[in-house]
């Protein structure tokens, strides 16, 4: 079996990632309406009704807007924290089946195993994951503010590292955004700058062992994607780090079969790298 991996959306309008293998799919955050998350989940290759779990990593909009409908719709369970669950709002809650994952505990979802860990953000019980199957492992950390070796540890399994590289710290502060907000977002239950970013890299894949790295959750008033990649390569190479294959998430997904995938288990599609 083959650990497939398509992100569907990654940045504040929206998140969802697709994680499968050849008899379970899982979807991470569902923070699309379903008219514009249907079609993309088609092009990677999976009808919703065929989805085993909905896994969320908190309640914020852009994580949740279309979990709700999508989860009633199709029977499909919602799985997140207890804090989640309590944060979710009616819409998102009311008629579905939700199973309660707490942060720092472990689940198995169909062949999928799925382990979830606190993060500091600004949410009721916020988590990242990582996902395990068919021999590899994805770890995902968006939306968190700080990290400690807590984190650093639950993530050095991962073959496939997605990290938060929300904003340039410079162009986000020069943004139109208010002060507050931009207090907000750089603050420790914030999102992770560039610099942030390329330094958790660091800590994790300064074990030496090969991974390869996905950029996420990017800011689109106050980041863009060579911005991105050049500020993380920067520090990751500071530790001779800037050779890891990286690339950047796009916001929303491309409608064709061929930009789908972003990373597979099978090492011939790793070498290709997949990512469009
Ligand atoms: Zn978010
Ligand atoms: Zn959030």
């Amino acid at each position: 079996m083959t650990l497939i991996v398509a992100s569907l959306a990654s940045g504040s309008s929206g998140n969802a990632l697709l994680v499968r293998d050849g008899q379970t799919a899982l979807l991470i955050d569902c923070g699309l309406p379903l008219r514009t998350l249907e079609p993309l989940l088609c092009y990677a290759g999976v009808t919703p009704a065929h989805l085993n779990a909905i896994v969320l990593t908190h309640e914020h909009g852009d994580h949740t807007t279309g979990a709700g409908t999508l989860a009633r719709r199709y029977g499909v369970p919602l799985v997140c924290t207890p804090g989640t669950r309590a944060a979710l709002n009616d819409k998102h809650s009311r008629g579905i089946t939700i199973e309660e994952l707490p942060a720092g505990q472990q689940a198995r979802l169909g062949t999928i195993e799925v382990q979830s860990f606190a993060v500091s953000h600004d949410a009721a019980e916020p988590v990242g994951y990582t996902v395990t199957a068919a021999g590899a492992t994805i770890g995902l950390a968006v939306d968190l503010g700080s990290w400690d070796d807590g984190l650093i540890a639950r993530l050095r399994p991962a073959d496939l590292l997605i990290i938060e590289a929300n904003h340039c710290r410079e162009q986000l502060l020069a943004s139109a955004y208010p002060w507050a907000i931009c207090q907000r977002i750089i603050g420790p239950r914030g999102h992770l700058d560039n610099q942030q970013c390329g330094e958790l890299i660091t800590a994790i894949c300064g074990d030496g062992r090969p991974r390869a790295i996905r950029l996420a959750h990017l800011s689109d008033q106050a980041n863009n994607a060579q911005r991105a990649l050049k500020s993380v390569r920067a520090v990751l190479q500071a530790s001779n780090l800037h050779h890891l294959p990286m690339a950047v998430l796009p916001r929303q997904a491309a409608r064709t079969h061929k930009h789908m995938p972003i990373w597979s288990s099978d090492s011939l599609l790793r070498q290709l790298d997949m990512f469009g």
